[in-house]
């Protein structure tokens, strides 16, 4: 054997020890990745069962307008609106507060100022709470991070939830969409010229007087504010009840004027062309710039309607929570039982 082979054979043991220590260390290092990326996994996981655990509940559920006033009384509406209107006046018209986003599941900033404000016939500026208490992350307002965290806890106490939003492009219908476990449609009003079930640029249309669903399909209907744009809101209220399971739920919103027993009927269609019985009035559609025609202020004999419709039981359903950054006068969502 010469000098040089004798050498290696020396080294070869050492360089056999080095490599396997590196090797194992690489095996360590693969096993503390992985294990990191578990734990990643898991806190997720704790995360989302957290955010499922956190329950929204109403302040009171009114069923007419009697009911109505006793809750408002009785949960210190009135105060407490005051108390956030002195809050708003301070900081001259707008604020940024630090709240829980159920929707985004941590504390975030929210934003209110006076946008989308309104005066009243006394010539006050009155705060447009409901569309305005905009989460810094998710992006969606009180409204729109209440009706989401509602439709979570309706997709959870229905294992598998088959759910239908009348919207398929707002912040809602993702973040629905998003529900592990949950079937989610959506659809938006593309036009007379098209057919219940029509596919245009990735949306499906439907008229919610005529939808196309067939009876029984869904656990969970969403509706926001889109029923006030029907022409016949009874209509829109049998189909619900046709498409949706039994102990099924409807979830909507929709400007309520809880001051007044009854609607008001702003526009009607008579022989295909629209009549207005008042001043047109109109709010903004996510697919048309023109707007969409406001057909009714609703009162509360709509619930007199959702009834008749066929629904068990229809109720209104108030909250307000500081804590979860829905300030104001109080969040109407109206649920319909099948
Ligand atoms: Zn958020």
């Amino acid at each position: 054997m010469n000098k040089d082979l004798q050498a290696i054979v020396r080294v070869l043991p050492f360089v056999r020890s080095v490599a396997a220590r590196r090797a194992s260390a690489a095996l360590r290092v693969r096993a503390l990745l992985r294990n990191l990326a578990g734990t990643g996994r898991r806190l997720a996981r704790l995360r989302r069962d957290v955010s499922e655990l956190l329950r929204i509940d109403p302040l009171f559920v009114a069923r007419d307008a009697a009911g109505f006033r006793r809750g408002e009384d009785h949960a210190r509406l009135h105060d407490q609106l005051a108390q956030h209107m002195q809050m708003l006046e301070a900081g001259g018209g707008r604020m940024r507060l630090r709240r829980f986003c159920l929707c985004c599941n941590e504390t975030t900033p929210m934003r209110m100022d006076l946008e989308a404000s309104w005066e009243d016939v006394e010539g006050n500026r009155s705060p447009n709470w409901r569309e305005r208490l905009v989460c810094g992350h998710c992006g969606m307002n009180s409204r729109q991070r209440l009706m989401a965290k509602l439709v979570q806890q309706a997709a959870r106490e229905r294992t598998g939830a088959s759910i239908y939003l009348m919207e398929q492009v707002t912040p809602i219908f993702d973040w629905v969409r998003r529900l592990p476990g949950a079937d989610v449609q959506g659809s938006e009003y593309l036009g007379y010229a098209y057919r219940g079930g029509d596919r245009v640029a990735g949306l499906r249309h439907e008229d919610v007087m005529a939808l196309s669903h067939g009876d029984a399909s869904f656990d969970v209907i969403v509706s926001n504010d889109v029923l006030e744009h029907i022409p016949d809101p009874a209509a829109a209220f049998r189909e619900c009840f046709r498409v949706l399971r039994p102990g099924g739920v409807v979830l909507a919103t929709f400007p309520f004027h809880a001051d007044r027993p009854a609607t008001v009927v702003r526009a009607r269609l008579a022989h295909d062309a629209v009549e207005h019985l008042h001043p047109p009035h109109y709010h903004g559609n996510p697919v048309s710039a023109d707007g969409s025609l406001v057909f009714q202020d609703f009162g509360w004999d709509l619930l007199d309607v959702m009834r008749q419709a066929g629904f068990a039981d229809a109720a209104c359903e108030v909250y307000m929570n500081d804590a979860y950054g829905h300030l104001g006068a109080g969040l109407l969502v109206f649920r319909l039982c099948k």
